[in-house]
């Protein structure tokens, strides 16, 4: 990974360029920021920069020895930390190497849930344990191998169980000279304060939609229309932008489907609405929960409609048409509510309960939510 291969965030490459120009790399940084705006790839590439020995142009060469290592992920001085579940003797990063690697080749972006699903975490809760800190503590101790620096990449520092953290304070306080600590959090608020307090941080702002419009298209040939629309509704994600436009028929798909649930809704038209349950239910999983992500996200937006702040909407020419008849019905009095029912269903369909009776339950809950009265005001 190179600085080249980042879309946005030239602030921080900037700061992060010169710290190792001047040599003056801090021990440890936090990068944070929300899921999907690209974290990981430059603490990657940050790395691989540290590490090359030939600079180019402000950048790493991508040819000497060590970027090849990195790029194959097997620099012996790069190692990364990530959250694993207990069970059949799988307690360290280490023990799901493959796993990991298949996750940064083909999931740069580094959904949270797609790890969940490739480790196959099922119900349980991916965490950095305490073994973790000691193996980590025990390689620290080792000279580098072959580079200036060894780099410990931590990636959700916010899942690191409270005895982990505190056998690693000593570390990340009174630090080996040749140890660096690159965390990537997307809710540094999780992270725990002592360990918090000891990082230089970098808050990193979500993705204009117009760095995410052009990745798209320059990096993975998509047409100008579908990232134009992925775009402008991935929320400055380009996780998220990547998964819409590796489905581009689904937002359209979707953007009818939502339509016509809430018409249905509205009318209470319950065989239809049965139908509609039965026919989303059988989408599989992953489709369901990007349904009702877009069903979530287009309430949201429908209510910013409603409050006439079209400068903050990030809907598609073709939702915002709808949106001109439809926005009124998303107020105050029911757009929590809504958006609790909508993300209730997507929670349960997560935990594997019966998509047809959930969905089943929601059409029922929208129907009573949308014909929810707008609230009056009183006379002041
Ligand atoms: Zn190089």
């Amino acid at each position: 990974m190179k600085f080249s291969d980042i879309a946005g965030h030239n602030d921080t490459i900037q700061a992060l360029r010169g710290m190792a120009d001047a040599g003056r790399i801090p021990h440890a940084i936090l990068l944070s920021g929300i899921s999907g705006i690209g974290k990981f790839r430059l603490a990657r590439a940050f790395a691989q920069y540290i590490h090359c020995s030939n600079h180019i142009n402000g950048d790493s060469c991508g040819v000497c020895p060590s970027c090849l290592q990195h790029q194959n992920l097997n620099n012996p001085d790069l190692h990364f930390i990530y959250p694993v579940v207990k069970r059949d003797g799988t307690s360290v990063s280490k023990d799901l190497i493959e796993q990991w690697k298949e996750m940064l080749s083909d999931w740069s972006y580094m959904p949270p849930e797609k790890w969940n699903e490739i480790i196959q975490a099922g119900n349980s809760q991916p965490a950095i344990y305490v073994n973790e800190s000691e193996d980590l503590i025990a390689r620290a101790s080792l000279s580098a191998y072959q580079e200036n620096f060894k780099i410990f990449l931590m990636w959700l520092p916010e899942k690191m169980r409270p005895e982990a953290a505190n056998k690693l304070l000593k570390l990340i306080e009174e630090p080996y000279d040749d140890t660096l600590f690159i965390l990537v959090s997307n809710d540094d608020s999780k992270v725990l304060p002592t360990i918090f307090s000891r990082t230089q941080r970098f808050r990193m702002l979500p993705l204009s939609s117009g760095d995410i419009c052009s990745h798209l298209t320059l990096n993975h040939g998509i047409s100008d229309g579908i990232a134009a629309a992925a775009s402008k509704i991935a929320e400055g994600s380009m996780g998220k932008a990547e998964e819409l436009a590796c489905h581009p028929d689904e937002i359209l798909e979707f953007s009818a489907l939502f339509k016509e649930t809430m018409r249905m809704a509205y009318g209470l038209k319950a065989s239809r609405l049965k139908s509609i349950s039965e026919h989303t239910a059988s989408m599989g999983r992953e489709k369901l929960l990007r349904f009702l992500a877009y069903c979530g996200r287009m309430v949201r937006e429908n209510f910013i409609y409603n409050m006439k702040l079209p400068q903050i909407s990030m809907m598609t020419p073709e939702e915002e048409e709808f949106s001109l008849k439809f926005s009124p019905f998303i107020h105050e009095g029911n757009v929590e509510k809504l958006s609790e029912d909508i993300s209730k269903a997507s929670s349960d369909i997560e935990r594997n309960a019966n998509a047809k009776i959930v969905m089943f339950d929601l059409m029922l809950l929208l129907s009573q939510g949308v014909r929810t009265p707008k609230p009056t005001r009183l006379p002041i």
